[in-house]
């Protein structure tokens, strides 16, 4: 994710529109303040962490300072992140690093969108228009340590010359004398180039795989390098790795994509059947099984389409089956069949982005779409995806449509608030899949990758406001009796209450359920005194936010709410100042501060 490091309280309000632009992270330097920004203290400890870390940065800063804090850190071109240097009123942005590794378009991008100056130095870019190592999507460069020199050849009075037109490099100058040229070539094959000779693999290649159930991914990877060591392709130019929609949950498969990096997409046995007449090896064998006449041929033919040839035909190597066909021209993967769906079951924290891991947030900036309740989604913020909000009550609805769209190979986040496996969607999405293990309409959804990312949950929001509620064995319990029969609940909180757990009620009243929690109250109090600290904490994380201190003696349900979570002290429990905490054991019996307990 791109970082946006802000300065001083000028630079703010376009460091905002930048990271909000460029979907990135907002720094502040302390005492800068903004919603969800992260503060820093001291540029020279996150700038090189940062870069250390590989982030691409925008930083609204001098290029002095900038200069000064990244020097030392400079090693390695090909693999350090781009960094581009933006006046704090828009005027230019620079880009000081990475030029031809994402800085020029960054640059470019910026000051498209501020009316400002990209102050673009790379020489190709200002002579040609076009940066030798940095091909456009779809084209690499085999060898990229060559492309200095060839441009400085170039850039002094050399032309190019072209086996085959490569239309990106149409800038490029033509060779008028062979002793003067640079040869650029574009091809699929592997080969060594030379400072006199760039070789640009294009992406035109399909890769069509089939296997057996679970057969193992290190063979697949070993079966796929050594067919394409024997046709003499270059791995740069496979665009995509492609198989049969059955195959999407196939590990195999996508480590076979992982290793050549590229995208792994799907097609149906009724797309595949489509390409029957052209299948070099048509198998009634295969079609009895999965209801297409070949999964490897017939995939790599569906992705190069009409035009395209078969040059590899299917390959049997242990339990794989592998086919290679070829496109006249570069393939765009994301046109290509589909991806395997993926769900997201994300907990978005109580309220505020800054209490959202950056994994979350990264997810929910990438999901095609947004499934939840409605203020949830709300709360999650701006972004491109579709959203699909639903209602407080429509659980098993909108978690079963999150599972539907990933199953069509979509990438979806389903959003919670708080934690996503407490008292939320992800155990849910379980069930139902539980539920339906056997149902064909669910065949999707269960190839789909799931992945649930925690949040932080109301009651360790809550804790952490009031003091340290939940320093010692604690419990959360939910009042709902909509899925839970009361007797059981009851039960849990005489347990609780024999335990001496803190207690954290979730759900503790609704606008028709109030009469739990005074029974909650009285059995806890049965067991703990009146005087016990209790927290009320409301709309955490939202601009409503309140937290009040109670105690046990005084709470009843007419001072809560269902967006409150209340959080019951143990016997133990005791405030200090405004605060409220848990201590982590009996002191005096175990001589407090004698003995480490960090
Ligand atoms: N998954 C959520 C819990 C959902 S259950 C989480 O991990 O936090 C809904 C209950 O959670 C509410 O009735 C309330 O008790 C509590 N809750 C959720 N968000 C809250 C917030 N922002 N402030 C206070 N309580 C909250």
């Amino acid at each position: 994710m791109t970082a946006v490091i802000v300065m001083t309280h000028r630079g703010l309000g376009l460091g905002r529109q930048l990271a909000e632009r460029l979907a990135g992270a907002l720094y502040t330097r302390s005492p800068v303040e903004t919603q969800g920004g992260q503060p820093f203290s001291a540029a020279k400890e996150l700038l090189p962490r940062l870069f250390a870390a590989g982030e691409p940065m925008v930083v609204l800063a001098s290029t002095g300072l900038v200069v000064r804090l990244l020097a030392p850190l400079l090693a390695d071109k090909q693999s350090e992140p781009p960094v581009v240097v933006v006046a704090e009123d828009g005027s230019s942005a620079i880009p000081l690093l990475g030029g031809h590794h994402g800085a020029n378009d960054l640059a470019r991008q910026i000051a498209g969108s501020l009316g400002g100056h990209a102050a673009i130095t790379t020489a190709g870019d200002l002579a040609f228009g076009v940066a030798l190592d940095d091909p456009p999507q779809g084209w690499s460069l085999a060898n990229p340590d060559d492309a200095g020199p060839a441009m400085h050849a170039l850039l002094n009075g050399a032309g190019a010359t072209f086996e085959e037109p490569i239309p990106w490099l149409h800038g490029v100058p033509l060779a008028t004398s062979a002793a003067h040229a640079i040869a650029l070539t574009a091809s699929t094959a592997r080969q060594h180039g030379s400072p006199r000779r760039l070789v640009y693999h294009p992406q035109r290649l399909a890769l069509g795989i089939g296997c057996e159930r679970d057969a193992p991914a290190a063979d697949a990877i070993a079966a796929a390098d050594r067919l394409l060591e024997d046709t003499g392709i270059a791995p740069a130019s496979i665009a995509v790795v492609v198989s049969l929609d059955l195959k999407a949950d196939e590990a195999a498969v996508h480590a076979v994509a992982a290793h050549f990096n590229r995208p792994a997409r799907f097609f149906s046995a009724r797309r595949l059947n489509q390409e029957a007449p052209r299948l070099a090896n048509p198998s009634e064998t295969v079609f009895r099984e999965v209801g297409c006449f070949g999964v490897a041929e017939g995939a790599a033919l569906a992705a190069v389409g009409k035009a395209g040839k078969l040059v590899q035909p299917k390959h049997i190597s242990g339990q794989f089956t592998l086919a290679l066909a070829e496109a006249p021209d570069v393939l765009d993967a994301s046109n290509i069949g589909r991806a395997r769906g993926k769900l997201s079951i994300v907990g978005i924290g109580p309220g505020t982005p800054a209490m959202r891991s950056p994994e979350v947030s990264r997810v929910l900036a990438a999901a095609e779409d947004w499934v939840g309740y409605s203020l949830y989604l709300d709360l999650a913020g701006d972004g491109p995806a579709v959203r699909h909000p639903y209602g407080l009550g429509d659980e098993e609805v909108r978690t079963a449509h999150a599972l539907r769209l990933a199953g069509e190979g979509r990438d979806v986040a389903l959003v919670c608030s708080g934690d996503a496996g407490i008292y939320a969607m992800a155990s849910l999405a379980f069930e139902l899949l539980d539920r339906y293990a056997n149902t064909p309409e669910w065949d999707g959804a269960r190839r789909a990758e799931i992945e649930v990312l925690p949040g932080i949950t109301a009651m360790q929001a809550a804790s952490a406001k009031a003091g340290a509620m939940l320093g010692h064995d604690f419990c959360a319990i939910s009042l709902s009796d909509l899925m839970t029969p009361w007797e059981a609940i009851r039960r849990r909180i005489k347990a609780a209450a024999a335990g001496d757990f803190v207690v954290a009620f979730y759900n503790p009243v609704s606008q028709r359920r109030r009469r739990q929690f005074g029974e909650a109250r009285e059995i806890l109090l049965a067991n703990r005194p009146s005087e016990t600290p209790v927290v009320l904490a409301s709309n955490l994380g939202r601009p409503e936010e309140q937290v009040r201190h109670m105690t046990l003696g005084q709470v009843s349900a007419d001072d809560i709410d269902m967006l409150t979570v209340v959080l019951v002290g143990s016997s133990q429990t005791r405030r200090v100042g405004p605060w409220a905490y848990t201590p982590r054991g009996y002191g005096d019996k175990y001589n407090l501060g004698q003995e480490s307990k960090a």
